[in-house]
């Protein structure tokens, strides 16, 4: 690929390659944008079959970044990293302790956190090596219920949109996948008074748990979620989860739930799902509650401070389908230009000379 036209095209402003001689560690930092402060962004151990696909994804996935993080209010820009590795063979304290060692050389220009396969345990090594990490043990803790409270938010948001009252008690629900943050998420819509609640899984122990748990929850064989009729679809478990299969099945008013990247082609499935009149909650607004939660452990963890950020979802989302609606373009399309514009406006806000 050609790396420099890539990051010209979408306004990228580092990349950065990083091999350990010791651990055999081998690394891409990316830095996408920090006009509104440090690029946050997990750490991704992954087997990936090359470093163009290494390279690609962690430029994809700092961008998300980006975005992410304007559309939730933070002062953070967006970054990420992926380490290119055997889950099973790699780890140690050395390996991850070399990785701080490389995310203190951007000298707080990065934050990294944990992703898929680097763990609470393996950033403590890291922070023996940097001070730039967090969703470390003993502070903000684990981020599923605090993303899975967002989308709670983020529902309550949707129904008021689409129905004018953001009561849960004569409104039902199908949630798809019940792991860390669709059981969560059951549990609140279940406080709420949600009128009834369904639940799909794949993993056996997940639904014998909820069986147990909440007997008056209702079991959905996966093949039958989309055409079921429910005011809300909270997809909870993998991306991609709206495409050209399962798009004409929906049978739902509101399509809101926890999992990134739902839409398996963003601008024609968001198209679709406006044609259709299924309003969609965008995934990287309504999911932000743990990035919210994390970036908190950044100015000094309160959970009652990070509880009333992550309610800030509600309005958020009210914000962007007003813009939805008055610019006649699907929801997803909608956030883009929410957070493109929360970035342009705090960057020319600055532009004025103030000595500090
Ligand atoms: P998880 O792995 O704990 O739970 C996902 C569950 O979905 C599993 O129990 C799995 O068995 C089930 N599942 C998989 N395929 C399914 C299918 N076809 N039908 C029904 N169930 C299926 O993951 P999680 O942490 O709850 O995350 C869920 C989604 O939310 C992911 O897309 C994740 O990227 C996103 N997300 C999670 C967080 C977080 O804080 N955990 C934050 C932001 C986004």
């Amino acid at each position: 690929m050609k790396k420099f036209d890539y990051m010209e095209k979408h306004g990228y402003e580092q990349l950065v390659f990083f091999y350990d001689k010791t651990t055999g560690l081998r690394g891409i930092t990316c830095v996408h944008n920090t006009t509104l402060g440090p690029a946050l962004g997990g750490t991704r151990l992954w087997n990936y079959d090359n470093e163009e696909d290494a390279t690609l994804d962690v430029l994809r996935l700092a961008r998300g970044m980006t975005y992410k993080a304007a559309a939730a209010g933070l002062n953070l820009g967006g970054g990420k990293t992926v380490l290119i590795g055997d889950a099973d063979k790699v780890k140690s304290e050395a390996y991850f302790r070399a990785l701080g060692r490389y995310v203190q050389t951007l000298n707080g220009r990065y934050i990294t956190a944990e992703d898929i396969n680097t763990a609470t345990k393996d950033m403590d090594f890291v922070n023996m090596e940097t001070d730039h990490v967090v969703g470390l043990a003993g502070k903000s803790g684990n981020p599923s219920p605090k993303t899975a409270k967002g989308a709670f938010h983020g529902i309550r948001a949707s129904l008021m949109e689409k129905y004018g009252s953001d009561d849960m008690r004569d409104k039902t629900f199908m949630v798809q996948g019940a792991g860390q943050t669709g059981d969560y998420l059951i549990g609140y819509l279940l406080e709420a008074g949600a009128k009834k609640v369904y639940f799909s899984e794949i993993n056996d122990k997940h639904i014998k748990k909820i069986n147990e748990k909440y007997p008056d929850v209702e079991f959905v064989k996966p093949d039958d979620v989309y055409g079921l009729k429910v005011d809300v679809y909270a997809p909870c478990a993998l991306g991609a989860s709206i495409n050209d299969d399962t798009i004409d099945q929906l049978q739902c008013a509101i399509v809101a739930g926890t999992a990134n990247n739902v839409l398996s082609d963003e601008a024609k499935h968001g198209q679709m799902l406006k044609d259709k009149d299924i309003l969609y909650a965008p995934d990287f607004v309504i999911n932000a509650g743990g990035l919210i939660n994390v970036y908190h452990e950044i100015k000094g963890y309160n959970e009652v401070a990070a509880l009333r950020d992550i309610e800030k979802i509600y309005d958020r989302l009210m914000d962007i389908y007003k813009i939805a609606k008055e610019d006649d373009i699907h929801t997803q399309e909608a956030a883009k230009r929410f957070a493109k514009r929360r970035i342009e406006i705090i960057n020319k806000m600055r532009a004025n000379y103030v000595k500090r």
